[in-house]
C-alpha cells in the first residue's frame, strides 16, 4: 500500500508501511499532525489517526456522521422564542458546517440531501435562503463534479444531469454560462474521437478550391523556438490546414500530416515535409481532435500517432485518488490559486511516464495547464 503524506507547508513524503511512517515519526522527519492518505480512504486523515490502531475509511465516516448527529440534536433540543431565532441564527452555521462535510467525498447522495432537508424544515426555514448563504461550498462541489466528470474527457447523459440538477438545488444559475463552455468542449471532442464531423461553415475564402469544405477558423499565432512569429487566421478545411497571416503562412495537406497534438495552449502539428509546426490557438484540444478526425476520413489511420495522454491513461486515476487531490489542494489551482475552470493535471504526463497515483497528480486551472504546455 502506497500512503501519501504532507505537510500544512506542503511537504510531501510518500511510505509504504505504516512500520515506515511510525520511523518517520519518531526520526522527526513526519510529524503527527500531519495529513495522510491512502487508496481506499474517503479523505484525509491526520499521521495520529492513521497511526492509531481504530484508523481506516470506518473510523472517518463514523466521525462525520456523529458530527452531523450532534449538530442537528443541538438544534432539536431546543424551544421557546429564545430558542427559535437562536436556531435561526445558527441554522445557516450548522447547515454548511453539515453541508462541507458532507460534500468532502465529492458527492450529495439521497440520504445527506434528505438530513439537510429536514434541517432546513424543523428550523422553519426556506431552503433557498439557507443555500444562498452556502455558496462558496457549493460552487466548490459543483466544480468539483465537472473536473470529475470530463477526467475522461467524455462526459454521460447521466454525470451532465447530476451537475445540472446540483446547480439548481444550490442555485447557481450564474454558474451556468461557466458550466456550459465546458461541457460544449467535451462534447465536440467525444462527437470528434467518435468520427462525427460537424457541420462545415459557410466561409469561402478565395483560395478555397471547389468541393473543399471549412470545419474551423480560428484567430491563432504561430509559434517558434518560443516566440509569436505572426499572428493571423488558422483554417481548418476537408484537405488542408492553411495558416494565413500578413507574413509567415503555412499550408499543410492534410495528406501531409501525420500526427495533430496539443499540449496547453499549444496545438502541435507534425507533417513528412515541414516536421513540427506550433500554433498558439483558443481551443487547441478541439482542433487537435477535428485534425485527427479529418485524418481518420482520409484513411490513413496507419500513419497517426497518439501522443499525450489519452483516455485510457486518464481512467486508470480512481474516484478516490482525484478526490484525494481534490481535497489536498482544496478545490483550486496549486499555481494561482483560482476556482474556475478546474482540471485534473498530471505533473509528469502518463505518456512520459507518469503515474497515476496521487504524488502525480495536481488541480490546475485551464489558464495555467495552458502556460504549463510552454515548459514541458
Ligand atoms: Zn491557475
Amino acid at each position: 500500500m502506497e500512503y501519501s503524506i504532507q505537510s500544512p507547508t506542503g511537504l510531501r513524503f510518500s511510505a509504504e508501511s505504516l512500520d515506515e511512517i511510525s520511523a518517520a515519526v519518531k526520526a522527526g522527519t513526519v510529524s503527527l499532525d500531519w495529513h495522510a492518505w491512502h487508496e481506499g480512504l474517503p479523505k484525509w486523515v491526520t499521521v495520529s489517526d492513521l497511526l492509531s490502531p481504530l484508523h481506516g475509511a470506518a473510523k472517518v465516516r463514523e466521525l462525520a456522521g456523529k458530527t452531523a448527529g450532534m449538530l442537528a440534536k443541538a438544534g432539536a433540543g431546543l424551544a421557546g422564542f429564545a430558542a427559535t431565532s437562536y436556531k435561526k441564527a445558527t441554522l445557516k452555521s450548522r447547515f454548511s458546517t453539515t453541508l462541507a462535510a458532507m460534500l468532502e467525498d465529492g458527492e450529495l447522495n439521497d440520504s445527506e440531501l434528505q438530513v439537510l432537508r429536514q434541517m432546513v424544515e424543523e428550523a422553519g426555514e426556506k431552503w433557498q435562503n439557507v443555500v444562498s448563504e452556502c455558496q462558496p461550498i457549493a460552487t466548490k462541489f459543483i466544480r468539483h463534479l465537472l473536473a470529475d466528470a470530463i477526467s475522461d474527457s467524455e462526459l454521460t447523459a447521466q454525470e451532465e444531469t447530476q451537475i445540472h440538477y446540483h446547480i439548481q438545488l444550490f442555485g447557481l444559475q450564474e454558474m451556468l454560462q461557466e458550466v456550459d463552455s465546458v461541457i460544449q468542449r467535451v462534447r465536440k471532442i467525444s462527437a470528434l474521437r467518435a468520427n462525427i464531423l460537424p457541420k462545415s461553415l459557410q466561409l469561402a475564402p478565395a483560395w478555397l478550391v471547389s468541393g473543399e469544405a471549412v470545419y474551423l477558423r480560428s484567430q491563432a499565432d504561430f509559434i517558434k523556438d518560443s516566440k509569436i512569429v505572426s499572428s493571423g487566421d488558422l483554417w481548418v478545411t476537408s484537405t488542408r490546414v492553411e495558416f494565413v497571416a500578413p507574413k509567415a503562412s503555412v499550408s499543410l495537406p492534410m495528406k501531409s500530416i501525420r500526427m495533430a497534438n496539443h499540449r496547453g495552449a499549444f496545438l502541435n502539428l507534425t507533417s513528412s515535409k515541414r516536421g513540427i509546426r506550433v500554433f498558439c490557438i483558443s481551443e487547441p484540444g478541439v482542433c487537435a481532435e477535428l485534425i485527427l478526425c479529418l485524418m481518420r476520413a482520409g484513411n490513413r489511420t496507419a500513419n497517426i500517432t497518439m501522443d499525450g495522454d489519452t483516455r485510457q491513461d486518464r481512467r486508470l486515476v480512481s474516484k478516490e485518488t482525484r478526490n484525494a487531490v481534490w481535497i489536498r489542494d482544496g478545490g483550486q489551482c496549486v499555481e494561482c490559486g483560482s476556482g474556475d475552470y478546474i482540471e485534473f493535471d498530471h505533473i509528469i504526463p502518463v505518456a512520459k511516464g507518469g503515474s497515476n497515483t496521487i504524488n502525480n497528480i495536481q488541480l490546475l486551472c485551464r489558464r495555467c495547464n495552458g502556460a504549463k504546455g510552454d515548459r514541458i
